[in-house]
């Protein structure tokens, strides 16, 4: 597959969204997302979205130049809400908001409701890492976003919904960022556009037999993604829902919810200073000892080795930063169907793939 230099797209992709009305700092830090998650490997919440978002702000499902508004403020508790804009600026600011509010309470509960697309959530776990922060985040989708069959069911009536967690490492961050679906849907989009199979036991055909064809997924008629783990990750699901949907307000992935008709995310983040127990001497010594216990176990294979949660990120990043970003011909044609619809000359690069 081709690859192309992260810079283009960091260049080339703001001119979209601000030709699709965003201001020029909204275009940026949106773009910056995307481009982040592309090199550190989660392409399905990539440049894969620029043209998905496109569409949203074309449909009036998703609105540029929105703010997190408080809605609840009781100091270590806040909650905002997003009024449908870019998640990528409505994270960023609530993240800045939590930050502020654990330096000052020691720890934070952040609720976000109604909000667009949160992208890698694991962005957010990274940035209250990188302030010396600990955190976990429950993530729902309510709308377009119900994709996945309950535990034991076959029909859509979960989403995909993520859940990452961060804390500051001896090594870097260690963050977990997963969905509790068996695979996230830009995976399935990706395998479509490759033209590719999926690995078995991620979703079910309309008729709820186990298929690994990303066609039979989207349909018509619609398949559905199974939970990961099974009962497991279908409860870790529910309480997403709750978590993130029900109690903050943003409500949970049913059609009687009023933002059923467009994609959004709500979020609940906890967030702690490392310290808010009086553990300020031991916490990073402590999770030194658990990285090389964790670490000193025997690989499975030869030659094989264990990494912790976050790993596998920098090292793609570290690739992709050197040798660019793998761009198949069907996600690059999308960008530029979407680039000649805002009249956006698009780099010649591009072109040459699409
Ligand atoms: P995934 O299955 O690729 O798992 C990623 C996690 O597993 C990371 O923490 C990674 O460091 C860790 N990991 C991967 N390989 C490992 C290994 N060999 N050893 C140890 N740890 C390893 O991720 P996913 O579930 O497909 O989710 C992909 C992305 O989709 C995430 O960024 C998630 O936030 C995003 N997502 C977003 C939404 C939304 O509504 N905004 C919904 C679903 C998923």
């Amino acid at each position: 597959m081709k690859k192309l230099p992260a810079e283009l797209f960091r260049d080339f992709v703001p001119e979209l969204f601000v030709a699709a009305g965003s201001e020029k700092r909204e275009a940026m830090i949106v773009a910056d997302h995307l481009v982040e998650a592309s090199l550190v490997g989660h392409d399905s919440h990539g440049l894969l979205r620029v043209p998905k978002y496109l569409n949203w702000v074309r449909e009036g499902h998703l609105l540029p130049n929105q703010h997190a508004l408080p809605f609840v403020d009781s100091g270590a508790l806040v909650g905002l809400d997003g009024g449908f804009g870019f998640g990528q600026v409505i994270g960023l600011e609530a993240m800045d908001l939590a930050i502020e509010r654990v330096r000052r309470h020691g720890f934070a509960a952040v609720g976000i409701r109604n909000s667009g697309h949160l992208g890698r959530i694991g962005a957010w776990a990274e940035q209250l890492a990188n302030a010396g922060m600990v955190s976990i985040h429950f993530v729902n989708t309510s709308g377009f976003g119900i994709l996945v069959a309950p535990y034991g069911g076959i029909d859509r009536r979960l989403s995909a919904n993520p859940i990452a967690a961060g804390t500051p490492g001896p090594n870097g961050p260690i963050v977990l960022d997963i969905a509790t679906s068996a695979t996230a849907e830009g995976k399935i989009q990706v395998a479509r556009n490759r033209g590719e199979r999926l690995p078995p036991n991620l979703i079910l055909d309309a008729n709820g037999q186990p298929t690994d064809d990303p066609v039979a997924f989207y349909g018509p008629p619609a398949g559905s993604i199974l939970p990961f783990g099974g009962h497991k990750g279908s409860g870790l699901s529910v309480f997403c829902e709750i978590l993130a949907g029900s109690l903050t307000g943003g409500g949970s992935s049913h059609p009687q919810n009023s933002t059923a008709g467009r994609l959004v995310n709500n979020m609940l983040t906890l967030a702690f200073d490392p310290s808010a127990f009086g553990q300020a001497g031991s916490f990073a010594s402590d999770v030194g000892q658990l990285e090389d216990w964790i670490r000193s176990s025997r690989p499975v294979s030869v030659g094989g080795e264990i990494l912790l949660p976050g790993e596998v990120e920098r090292r793609t990043m570290a690739e992709r930063q050197q040798h660019g970003i793998p761009m198949d011909a069907a996600t690059a044609r999308q960008i530029l169907e979407a680039a000649t619809v805002l009249g956006i000359q698009p780099p010649g690069e591009l072109v040459a793939i699409g």
